[in-house]
């Protein structure tokens, strides 16, 4: 079986997270935390394109 599932990378430091995605995975307001560099982002997947969600949405 081939591998559908992508690592995401941290938008912040480029480090693979622990976070996979699939190409039909959709999140919206996703809180990606980073364990190389302790950030948080939020983000939007879909598509296998990742938005990064600027701004305070907490
Ligand atoms: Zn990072």
């Amino acid at each position: 079986m081939t591998d559908n599932n992508k690592w995401i990378y941290c938008p912040v430091c480029q480090s693979k997270t622990r976070i996979k995605i699939r190409k039909e995975t959709e999140l919206k307001f996703f809180p990606l935390f980073c364990p190389k560099c302790k950030e948080e982002t939020v983000i939007h997947v879909k598509n296998e394109n990742i938005h990064i969600v600027h701004g305070n949405v907490s």
